[in-house]
């Protein structure tokens, strides 16, 4: 009887570990993977491409695993995830939103372009436009053709798969410029922390951006940003938003709070919008305070523009 009912419970236990298992595979949407190719590489993820033009993206995909093994060691977990890259053409097929080429991550995908981005092509374009003078601090770091791809795609996956690290526990945090401050501020730690040699184009561009003004920014309210996000907010408007997360993220990781990452990461998943109530500012500013940091609480407490 007793052998019989341990034989029941092992049997009960592997039916366990097989769901388990499964549930696991199942966060990676694999609908987008379907016409891509499979490349072999040395990582734990799998890369998918939709051509076989691939010289450019070694350095990319290399950056990408330190960073999954910086941020698994962070956040005490083994993500796992795929990574595709699709050229504009095939974008519609496999990525889940516009604009071609532009780094995006959801259900367990990284999405990244395997062409020029057409945001870089069109930012490129009105930088060329430009006097020479405010040229000269791009061309040390971009090159003398400025190529704002090794920022928009180099640079910002990394702030893509932060974000999987949070979506894979809860999408629906309490606030949208929380979760991007989040992915910020772990790709800007990242960076300064294991890739130094990648600071100057994680940096530069968004001081460009930030030396230019407000004049792109016709909203300006966090209010804006979580009603518009980036649907309904300009490219223009919707970058001005995110440059001024990063100079709040900069500022944050470079205080030197060691475990600031996964008290945010922790808060992100035990206030997502699935499993408590949406908290007012008042009540969100003292739960960040509390629970996070005054560093953050404070972005929400004196946003510049009401
Ligand atoms: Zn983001």
């Amino acid at each position: 009887m007793y052998k019989l009912r341990a034989r029941h419970s092992i049997t009960f236990l592997s039916f366990f570990l097989i769901i388990s298992s499964r549930g696991q595979e199942s966060w990676i949407d694999t609908s987008p993977h379907s016409g891509l190719s499979e490349l072999r590489t040395d990582f734990s993820f799998k890369t998918l491409v939709s051509n076989n033009s691939v010289k450019s993206i070694t350095g990319t995909l290399k950056r990408l695993n330190e960073a999954k093994q910086y941020f698994d060691e962070i956040f005490n977990t083994d993500l796992d995830f795929a990574v595709l890259f699709v050229e504009n053409e095939k974008w519609g097929k496999h990525a889940y939103f516009p604009p071609p080429g532009l780094p995006q991550a959801i259900h367990g995908n990284v999405i990244l372009g395997l062409d020029k981005s057409v945001l870089s092509i069109t930012v490129e374009e009105t930088i060329d436009r430009l006097p020479e003078q405010h040229q000269a601090m791009l061309k040390p770091v971009y090159g003398d053709d400025i190529n704002l791809d090794l920022f928009y795609r180099d640079i910002l996956s990394i702030h893509e798969l932060a974000h999987l690290y949070h979506f894979k526990e809860g999408t629906k945090p309490q606030r949208k410029w929380l979760q991007e401050l989040f992915a910020t501020m772990s790709m800007y730690s990242f960076v300064k922390e294991k890739s130094k040699n990648a600071y100057n184009l994680m940096n530069t561009y968004p001081e460009f951006v930030l030396n230019s003004g407000n004049r792109m920014a016709e909203h300006k309210t966090l209010k804006d940003f979580e009603e518009k996000y980036v649907q309904n907010l300009s490219p223009q408007n919707y970058e001005w938003f995110q440059m001024q997360f990063y100079q709040h993220a900069r500022s944050i990781i470079d205080s030197g709070d060691r475990h600031i990452l996964e008290r945010l990461h922790n808060f992100l998943i035990n206030t997502d919008l699935d499993r408590t109530a949406r908290l007012s500012d008042e009540e969100l500013s003292l739960r960040l305070k509390k629970e996070v940091s005054t560093s953050v609480s404070d972005i929400l407490d004196t946003w510049m523009y009401r």
